[in-house]
């Protein structure tokens, strides 16, 4: 998370509610830790995905933060059907929910407890009444246009918002962090050389307009400095545990470091 006043000033008008992780559990899964964004046009308030479980609490505590209740939130940007991503579609069920054609087709079809797509969560999300599902091209917000970026999913969809003062890359998963995008190697990908093109047209996004934001979907927003990635902000990653034999005990396990 990046509180609203450490915010770095080339960030300009995305909000970062919950800032994404680049890394994996050791012993327990995936982490899931994914970026929650939110941005503004036209008196619309957006958020580019909706994060997992874990942090129902937190986006509730970070709306109320901006003084703001979910109603207020009017679209709801999913880049990919994953569920660090778009399970708490029910939290902004009022809100227009975009997601990709080919990610809901593919995402309706994957075999049951295998994924991490929250298949049921998609099911009700494929029938509910405010889903715009959307092909490549679309323009999805106002200046916005969604990309298909396969590879880690086959429908995964990067956001490419223009604004006068810059523009943005909202790259999800298509590009998890910035080892992904440097190195153009992937990790949980279907498929290598087809993740490897669709990094390759988000650095051609990248490059068009100096100052361009690249936010991706578990990591630092960043800028390019000479051709190379700067982080924007700080980042903050911690656990704490009861390794103790009280409540009181507990420890701090930073992790940003
Ligand atoms: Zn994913």
């Amino acid at each position: 998370m990046i509180a609203m006043e450490d915010q770095d000033p080339a960030l300009g008008d995305v909000d970062i509610m919950i800032c994404g992780f680049p890394g994996k559990s050791v012993c327990h899964g995936g982490l899931g830790w994914s970026t929650v964004a939110m941005i503004r046009a036209e008196g619309r308030t957006a958020l580019v995905d909706a994060g997992n479980f874990g942090m129902r609490k937190l986006i509730l505590e970070q709306l109320s933060g901006r003084g703001l209740a979910p109603a207020d939130v009017t679209d709801l940007l999913l880049t990919h059907s994953h569920y660090d991503h778009s399970v708490n579609w029910t939290l902004f069920r009022h809100a227009r929910i975009v997601v990709g054609a080919a990610e809901m087709e593919w995402a309706l079809q994957v075999p049951w407890g295998e994924t991490p797509v929250p298949e049921l969560y998609v099911r009700a999300l494929d029938d509910w009444s405010t889903c715009e599902k959307v092909a490549d091209g679309a323009t999805v917000f106002p200046g916005m246009t969604a990309h298909v970026a396969p590879g880690h999913t086959p429908g995964c969809l990067v956001f490419h918002w223009r604004t006068p003062q810059r523009d943005y890359i909202f790259t999800g998963d298509a590009a998890k962090n910035r080892a992904e995008l440097v190195s153009r190697d992937t990790d949980m990908t279907y498929d290598a050389a087809v993740s490897r093109r669709s990094i390759e047209m988000i650095w051609s996004l990248w490059r068009q307009r100096a100052g361009t934001v690249v936010v991706p979907g578990h990591d630092l927003p960043m800028v390019l400095d000479n051709g190379r990635p700067r982080y924007l902000g700080k980042r903050r990653a911690g656990i704490r545990a009861w390794y103790g034999r009280d409540m009181q005990t507990l420890i701090e396990i930073d992790l940003a470091s």
